[in-house]
């Protein structure tokens, strides 16, 4: 392992998520994360159920170990390793402890064999022991990056109390779990043994085959997670298209209407200011009349009253002759004159009715059509004549064998015989827009034929 990636967010990585301190004695749930033993004791004491235990992180329910001690539950020896490095980084600032007599000490030197710090005394009791003259052990302050990696590397010992840290050194497949030689001896008897070496070997190469099947099948979930992503976006950008379609027909149709409307205001308008001009124009007339036999009316009088009789005698003829050129005035009569008498509007009831009951459109969901659910009816799929037109239905139908229609379908159809050859002339397929296809076809050769849509393959039998 690269020593720097070991080294990154150390501290964190061995410290307990429960009681946020140095793991103690750190005991792997089935879901791969661990606790301190006495958090995790704390934790199930706590919790509803007695034979399973819920791991604080990630929630996953596993079941307590068949002896009901947590104890049991595997220890993450590799944690323990984890420990050890951190107290190596870190032995000026906090110093080791020692596991011989407890005193901490920044003298401490480390044993790989027994994976314990000892103080500057206990170290030279530990060196002169006979059993112990394999030992390797190195003061902390010589500690290089290879030895970081020999702490991590050291041998696991058998976790149970008397076993006198044995070395893990077998496996035993028939409970699955590394034991000791004590082990073997006291607890595993007839059990399938091996030897760990041999068996990490096999276990790798499953495990690397499992994880990688896992890779595969995690980038085929982001596969699918994108193109899902695609179908979300997809869809958003086709709902704008149809709401975009939907107003500009509404536009459309709003605008063709006030247009119609502008047509009516504007001939009213010119309708209105015509029959206007007519009432101003016959007033205007009588108005000049009435000015003229007033004028008149009033000369008359004068000269009645002032004129001698000889005058007057004469003026009777001027009167008859200055109102032979007055016209009687007449009541108003629509019905010879060219005066509208009025404006009304008349509706055209149809259109409100056609607007009220059609649809400006409908909304079609698209469904994908599959070529194997097509089904084909009529006379032209069981027989045809030479030289006479076939006819057949061609239905295309979704996944659940509904009819339905995909604009994006292409049909396409080919008359063929046994040999394969082409055996009909003037194929024509009619695309009623509602998933109908009406197919003709003039069989030009004798014998079996077969219709191809799409990959389905219906047999013609030509007479
Ligand atoms: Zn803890
Ligand atoms: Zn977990
Ligand atoms: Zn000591
Ligand atoms: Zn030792
Ligand atoms: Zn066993
Ligand atoms: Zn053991």
């Amino acid at each position: 392992m690269d020593i720097k990636t070991l080294f990154h967010n150390l501290r964190e990585e061995v410290s307990c998520l429960v009681c946020t301190n140095i793991y103690t004695d750190p005991k792997q749930l089935p879901c791969l994360h661990s606790f301190c033993l006495h958090c995790l004791n704390q934790w199930h004491r706590t919790s509803h159920g007695r034979d399973t235990i819920r791991c604080p992180k990630c929630q996953a329910l596993s079941r307590v170990p068949e002896s009901g001690d947590l104890k049991d539950l595997p220890t993450s020896f590799y944690l323990n390793g984890l420990i050890d490095v951190l107290a190596i980084r870190e032995y000026q600032t906090s110093q080791a402890k020692c596991g011989n007599c407890d005193k901490s000490s920044s003298e401490s030197s480390y044993c790989f064999q027994c994976c314990m710090f000892y103080c500057q005394e206990c170290v030279l009791g530990h060196n002169i022991m006979k059993s112990y003259k394999d030992h390797r052990v190195l003061a902390l302050k010589d500690f290089e990056v290879k030895d970081y990696e020999d702490v991590m590397k050291r041998p696991v010992f058998c976790p149970k109390e008397d076993h006198n840290k044995e070395e893990l050194k077998y496996f035993c497949k028939t409970c699955e779990i590394p034991v000791c030689q004590i082990c073997v001896t006291l607890d595993h008897g007839g059990h399938n043994m091996k030897l760990i070496k041999e068996e990490v070997e096999i276990q790798k190469s499953e495990m690397r085959s499992l994880l990688e099947k896992q890779r595969r099948n995690l980038q085929a979930k982001m596969k699918t997670v994108n193109q899902l992503d695609e179908e979300f976006a997809k869809l958003m950008q086709q709902a704008e298209d149809v709401k975009r379609d939907v107003q500009r027909l509404v536009d459309n149709l709003v605008a063709v209407i006030e247009a119609k409307k502008q047509n009516i205001l504007s001939s009213l308008e010119k309708e209105t200011s015509r029959s206007l001009d007519l009432v101003t124009e016959r007033k205007t007339e009588i108005q000049r009349q009435i000015t003229a036999i007033e004028s008149s009316l009033e000369n008359a009088d004068k000269l009645l009253t002032r004129s001698s009789n000889a005058e007057i005698v004469q003026l009777k003829k001027s009167l008859d002759a200055i109102f032979e050129g007055v016209s009687q005035t007449e009541p108003i009569n629509r019905s010879t004159e060219s005066l509208p008498a009025g404006f009304i509007f008349k509706q055209n009831p149809k259109l409100l009715e056609t607007v009220k009951t059609d649809d400006i459109g409908t909304l079609q969901i698209l469904q994908l059509t599959k070529a194997n659910h097509v089904i084909c009816e009529g006379k032209g799929i069981e027989e045809g004549m030479v030289n006479c037109e076939a006819q057949f239905t061609l239905t295309s139908r979704n996944i659940r064998g509904k009819q339905c229609y995909n604009e994006r379908d292409h049909v396409t159809v080919e008359i063929r015989d046994k040999r394969g050859r082409e055996c009909a002339t003037e194929v024509g397929i009619n695309d009623c827009g509602d998933g109908l296809y009406q197919i003709k076809y003039t069989p030009k050769d004798q014998g079996r034929c077969k219709v191809l849509q799409h990959k389905l393959v219906i047999k013609l039998i030509c007479t």
